[in-house]
């Protein structure tokens, strides 16, 4: 009694069709959310990715120019193995993106283009709990996901998307943050965990220049799955901060 247990997760909604995922860089998806993808496109639902950045500056030994293109490939063929068909890169600069106007009004244009239920993105807060820091483009990235979603519903903001065919979508329901410190909510990923580890390991080149303990894909998500399953109550399982929009 003298230690309190964190609460219990609660299921996400899995009553929809579409959804887009938003996040800074290949393998953003991979360290955690790709489980969950998997399980979501095993159900007949559609995801689709859009990397703000293609990771150029991920690889310390790899120059950008011939890095940019490599970990695109790799991305496409991770996003492959958990059954995601769609993968677009915005093209802003790794490691220095910045919240602003640009980046909130191409967020926009993907969410009217796509037309989603829902939208994933990363964790946005300053850590990933205790003292383990987040990384500046995700934070930049998380909350230029929760602007744009809601400017891409509203017809007198970034009037150019108008012009370019692009209507306003207000049909995104909640945004999720996969792996926030203040999740609430989680996704069993039990039957699907063996399809998040091969796509995380798709990531070969990165993996390789990484090392460490992140390197080791099955050891680095059995950890971090079974930490959520244990309060959702299954093996495995993935947290996400709901962001409920309507
Ligand atoms: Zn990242």
């Amino acid at each position: 009694m003298s230690e309190q247990a964190p609460a219990p997760f609660e299921h996400v909604d899995e009553d929809w069709q579409t959804a887009v995922a938003i996040v800074a860089h290949p393998d953003d998806m991979e360290y955690g959310g790709a489980a969950a993808v998997a399980r979501w496109t095993s159900q007949g639902k559609k995801v689709v990715y859009v990397m703000v950045t293609s990771g150029e500056a991920g690889i310390d030994s790899l120059d950008p120019a011939e890095c940019g293109p490599l970990r695109e490939a790799e991305q496409i063929a991770s996003a492959r193995v958990v059954g995601v068909e769609t993968v677009e890169f915005l093209g802003y600069p790794d490691g220095v993106v910045e919240y602003g106007l640009p980046l909130r009004r191409d967020i926009a244009r993907v969410v009217r283009r796509h037309r989603p239920d829902i939208v994933i993105t990363s964790n946005f807060r300053e850590t990933y709990g205790g003292v383990f820091l987040n990384q500046a483009d995700h934070i930049a990235v998380g909350r230029a996901t929760l602007d744009g979603v809601r400017d891409a519903g509203n017809r007198w903001v970034f009037r150019e998307l108008t012009a370019e065919g692009h209507e306003p979508w207000n049909g995104v329901r909640q945004i999720w943050a996969a792996s926030s410190p203040e999740a609430a909510h989680a996704v069993d990923t039990t039957e699907t965990f063996d399809l998040g580890v091969a796509s995380l390991e798709e990531h070969k080149a990165y993996l390789a220049g990484l090392g460490g303990a992140m390197a080791d894909a099955r050891e680095f998500l059995e950890g971090f799955g079974r930490g959520a399953g244990t309060r959702l109550g299954t093996r495995f399982a993935v947290p996400f901060e709901v962001f409920p929009l309507r």
